[in-house]
């Protein structure tokens, strides 16, 4: 197997040159919160399977929702045709999501349902306006910000390496600095780069109402770019402020939405009623792959109201709404009711805070940062002086290596080892994250210095 797979499978990302891992497990099943590779070995599941798994693998309920979906179809067709599962799944999620959001479209990847929500948007500004008006084509978005890896999620996300390969491919955004105080350039105290930041947001947010389509934006806490988080009400400014120019939001939760930062979504922290809604990875509870953009119903009538042509949506994937991705999908929101799936992560959010306040005088810790059951640990060369470890040493992977020969997997966003357990994993199994990370944390800072 392992040699077919290096001969046959190209795995995203980790896998060329340097990077390639020869010991790579080969996952063959999977039991509550832990991976069994084909030898037999188990690994708690740290980072829920990149952050998609909700209650665990093999949850009773969700397979017999799978299973009784397959009884049935496993699939049809939305266009043209309407899907039991599918309807009985946006009512689900309409009654569940902010206020506002009340129609669902469906796709089947966080990338996907971003693209989606960045084409209805254009499209949106182009039905209501006429050939003289200048064209809304402009994005705004985060810098640092991650949405996917398709040409127009990439185009608003701030990756620059992305940018640097795919440059010619992409359209034009516009990036608002990230409001986060650990990484605040040479010049600048912590508070006076959060005002810094402010003031560029409200500045380019003003400059370029007039074209801008939308804004769009990770609520609460940029995962992928290093688990950055955004002080308290910067979310409700954005609103606030997109709200005063007309210009649609777009909250993509597809990591921080389904119980990750405490609630359900994201926004409900700060009350925030986004225009578009796009969900993800935590969806079928980690099953199967499905997501959703949800949009207002202004939105929508405008589509209706547009020109016989242009009645419509131009987007439409073969696989929207798959019968048995929404079968698990509907299971998988169940669960949060009748496991108190929120309060589950409410005890593991004190958990979690109470253990990384162990690494907090850490020599090699410079940032600790955490919502909810989502934690970036920011390893360092200095932390007084924030200096990084010299790029080749890898130590984030190193960390991630050493927690794996124990038995746990996390992962690496450069050197902030990630946890992103499932937000129904047990006290017990956050402990064992916690030991597990923690020794591994110091095995390799020991060898480093
Ligand atoms: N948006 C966010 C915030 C994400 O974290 C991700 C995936 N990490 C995506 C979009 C893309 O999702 P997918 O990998 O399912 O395309």
């Amino acid at each position: 197997l392992r040699k077919i797979d290096n001969e046959h499978v190209w795995h995203p990302f980790t896998q060329m040159k340097t990077h390639r891992d020869e010991n790579v497990p080969m996952i063959e099943s999977g039991e509550g919160f832990f991976l069994k590779d084909n030898e037999g070995r188990a690994y708690l599941d740290g980072v829920s399977s990149l952050w998609c798994n909700v209650h665990g693998h093999r949850v009773p309920e969700i397979d017999q929702a799978i299973r009784e979906q397959l009884d049935k179809i496993a699939h049809t067709t939305l266009l043209g045709l309407a899907s039991v599962p599918s309807i009985e799944l946006a009512s689900e999620l309409v009654k569940r999501t902010p206020e506002k959001l009340t129609k669902v479209f469906y796709s089947d990847s966080g990338s996907t349902a971003v693209e989606i929500a960045l084409k209805m948007a254009f499209q949106y500004h182009a039905q209501k306006q006429t050939p003289d008006d200048q064209p809304r084509d402009l994005f705004a978005c985060m810098q640092h910000a991650y949405h996917g890896d398709t040409i127009g999620s990439v185009s608003v996300g701030g990756i620059s390496i992305f940018h640097e390969i795919f440059g010619s491919l992409l359209f034009e955004s516009i990036q608002v600095p990230c409001p986060t105080a650990f990484h605040c350039p040479e010049g600048y105290s912590e508070s006076s780069y959060l005002e810094y930041c402010d003031q560029e947001l409200e500045r380019l947010v003003t400059a370029n109402h007039q074209r801008l389509a939308a804004f769009i934006i990770e609520p609460l806490v940029q995962g992928a770019a290093g688990m950055l988080m955004h002080p308290p009400g910067y979310l409700r400014r954005v609103r606030e402020l997109t709200a005063r120019y007309g210009i649609p939001l777009i909250a993509d939760e597809v990591a921080v939405g389904l119980g990750r930062t405490g609630t359900m979504f994201a926004c409900e922290q700060e009350d925030v009623a986004p225009d578009f809604l796009c969900l993800a990875k935590g969806i079928t509870g980690g099953y199967l792959p499905l997501a959703v953009t949800m949009a207002t119903d202004e939105i929508f009538n405008a589509f209706e109201g547009a020109p016989e042509d242009y009645k419509t949506f131009f987007h439409g994937h073969t696989y929207t709404g798959n019968s048995l991705a929404c079968a698990a999908a509907l299971a998988t929101l169940k669960l949060f009711d009748t496991q108190q799936t929120l309060e589950n992560v409410k005890e593991n959010t004190e958990i979690l805070s109470h253990r990384l306040a162990e690494l907090q005088d850490h020599p090699h810790v410079g940032e600790i940062r955490q919502k909810g059951v989502m934690v970036g640990i920011e390893l360092v060369s200095d932390r007084e002086t924030k200096a990084a470890f010299p790029m080749g040493r890898r130590v984030g992977h190193q960390v991630t290596l050493a927690a794996r020969k124990n038995g746990v997997i996390v992962r690496p966003l450069g050197d902030v080892v990630v946890l992103m357990p499932a937000p129904g994993m047990p006290a017990e199994l956050i402990h064992q994250l916690c030991d597990v990370v923690f020794s591994a944390i110091d095995e390799v800072i020991s060898l480093q210095v």
